[in-house]
């Protein structure tokens, strides 16, 4: 598959504002944040989409998560509350076709989401 512009980070190929990263996963702040705390989670391996999961893929989808948590922690929204986001595929709004999970948090998030 081509390499994404996650792939790149996560290969330190272009920069990002890292804020957490361990052999599995990355993640790092979203360029255009959504929230005051908006952060994407990505595993180092380039999976397309939530779509492209495989049973081999069950630990590592249970690591992004525990990730996420962790980064909730980091920056203070684990207590108030954050959300996790996958967008699968473009109907959803996925434009970067890595795998993600945003966390948002920092202000009232609405729901539904829209
Ligand atoms: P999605 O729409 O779910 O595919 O989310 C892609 C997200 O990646 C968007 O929120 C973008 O703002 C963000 N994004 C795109 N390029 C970068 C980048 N180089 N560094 C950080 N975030 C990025």
């Amino acid at each position: 598959m081509p390499n994404t512009i996650f792939g790149k980070i996560a290969s330190g190929e272009i920069p990002a504002d890292i804020v957490y990263e361990d052999e599995h996963v990355v993640a790092f702040r979203d360029l255009n944040p959504q929230a005051p705390t908006h952060v994407l989670v990505i595993p180092r391996k380039p999976i397309p989409t939530l779509n492209d999961v495989g049973d081999n893929d069950a630990e590592l989808i249970g690591r992004l998560f525990l990730a996420a948590a962790k980064v909730a922690e980091q920056e203070g929204i684990a207590a108030d509350g954050y959300r996790t986001i996958i967008n699968c595929n473009a109907g959803a709004g996925q434009t970067v076709f890595h795998l993600h999970v945003h966390v948002l948090g920092g202000r009232p998030l609405q729901w539904p989401p829209g």
